[in-house]
């Protein structure tokens, strides 16, 4: 099937043929039709499937028709992070080049000053975080009576991150007609009782998940000591054919640390987690992608969604606690055809997770055992992976003070616990992914991050 057979109007297949997608993904072959018949959809699918241009681009179309008026956007996207949202911003500026629609983009941690002037001059799209949408709402300063298209993407992340009720109050004020389409990596019951709720007569989508359907990433779990885990991780930076990765954490701390700690050892590495402010992560976000890092250490959260082509290697320098978190994780490599491979450290402590991954992907990975470092850090590798040459170059290395990594075994969160969230609590000191929203003051990011707010963007985006 290409485009052109799903009826989408000249000016998008113009855009999508200059962006080099000829073919729809799976996705959109299944969800675009539906969109442009107006019904409902539940969509299970992850990030890496296609499935932001699977909503993107029937709502150019549909929007393509019609005004905005003021304060009352014509459309709405939710999205749990200010990452993701602007990321769907990104899409619509790039697939409706040859539209003339309006755009703005509420996040929390930017000034709210610009954003209403934008909402004031009215807008055919608003991509939102929950806790920003419900600010300004109950300001005053927006209508959602106009807003007959709704998207709620990524709606098991918003569970974990405490926005189900934001958002059941948003359902409530927009017109009962509406369409509305929800994407979720999986169901668990307080989405399903959402959908049930706010959803009429869904058509119910699902495509394989792009982990475990995708043979293009090779998955190995590492053996490893907490003491040993960063020694190990160099070892494997300057053996493997890393051109550039990306190293998750579980905590903040650890990001920090071990970023701090790849620099002195002379990798080009920087940080990305939700205490550092959007400028500075849009700057080292950036940076990754132009290739003047190669290495970025980052948070479940600050990295959800992250879209950078080409990147060989995700480590997994603390098993995740979710198995969910696991497939977004590995799912930054292997993108676009491309070959990758994920290495996630096992420390004896994380053999549950490691059962729980295992089960949700339905298969086994493959286990490497404790790769010897020597004493001396003239590192041996096993024999079976040999030495390969790495682009990762680390230069010379400064002596490192001894490596007492002060994070010890972490308790492992319960999920369900941590779903329940008194939404305006001080959150810390729980790891990123499972930690609750803040939707309450001006000055805090809805994914939790409370540092100064530069500048809002609005967009204007066609010809
Ligand atoms: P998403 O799942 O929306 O995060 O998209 C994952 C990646 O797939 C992005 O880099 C998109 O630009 C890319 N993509 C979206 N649609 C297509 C398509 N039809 N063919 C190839 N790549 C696509």
């Amino acid at each position: 099937m290409r485009f052109a057979d799903i009826g989408l109007s000249d000016e998008l297949l113009r855009a999508l043929s200059e962006a080099g997608y000829d073919a729809p993904t799976p996705i959109q072959a299944a969800a675009i039709p539906q969109v442009q018949m107006m019904r409902d959809i539940i969509a299970i699918a992850q990030t890496g499937t296609g499935k932001t241009a699977s909503f993107v681009l029937p709502m150019i179309d549909v929007l393509a028709n019609g005004r905005a008026r003021a304060r009352m956007p014509r459309s709405l996207i939710l999205e749990p992070t200010r990452e993701l949202a602007a990321q769907v911003a990104e899409n619509f500026e790039k697939y409706g080049k040859y539209h003339k629609l309006s755009m703005a983009l509420l996040i929390g941690g930017v000034q709210m000053g610009d954003q209403v002037k934008a909402l004031e001059k009215g807008v055919d799209v608003l991509i939102a975080t929950p806790g920003r949408l419900m600010d300004l709402f109950e300001r005053g300063k927006i209508l959602l009576t106009g807003c007959e298209m709704l998207v709620i993407d990524e709606a098991d992340r918003m569970l974990d991150m405490g926005f189900i009720p934001d958002i059941e109050h948003i359902c409530t004020k927009l017109p009962t007609t509406r369409q509305t389409l929800l994407f979720s990596a999986t169901m668990p019951p307080p989405i399903k009782k959402l959908a049930d709720k706010f959803l009429s007569n869904p058509k119910y989508i699902e495509v394989a998940r792009p982990a475990t359907a995708n043979v293009n990433i090779e998955q190995f779990l590492v053996n490893v000591t907490q003491m040993k885990k960063r020694e190990v991780l160099r070892d494997l930076l300057r053996t493997e054919t890393v051109s550039n990765a990306i190293i998750f954490c579980n905590r903040k701390t650890t990001v920090r640390e071990l970023n701090t700690s790849l620099q002195r050892h002379g990798f080009r590495s920087g940080e990305i987690h939700g205490d550092i402010d959007q400028a500075s992560r849009q700057k080292q976000l950036e940076a990754f992608k132009n290739g003047d890092i190669d290495l970025l250490v980052a948070s479940d959260v600050a990295a959800r969604g992250l879209d950078v082509k080409g990147v060989s290697h995700v480590f997994n320098f603390d098993a995740p606690w979710h198995p969910d978190d696991y497939v977004h994780r590995i799912g930054r490599t292997g993108r676009a055809g491309a070959k990758g491979k994920a290495f996630t450290f096992v420390t004896k402590a994380d053999q549950e997770a490691i059962e729980s991954i295992e089960k949700l992907i339905g298969n086994k990975i493959e286990r490497l055992g404790e790769i010897e470092v020597q004493v001396d850090g003239e590192e041996r590798v096993p024999a079976k992976r040999g030495r390969r040459t790495s682009s990762v170059k680390a230069k010379e290395a400064r002596p490192e003070p001894p490596e007492a990594v002060a994070e010890t075994s972490q308790p492992k969160p319960v999920r369900e616990k941590t779903v329940a969230k008194p939404a305006r609590e001080k959150p810390e000191p729980k790891p990123e992914s499972a930690k609750p929203a803040q939707s309450g003051g001006a000055a805090t990011g809805d994914d939790g991050w409370n540092g100064p707010m530069p500048g809002f963007l609005s967009v204007g985006f066609g010809t």
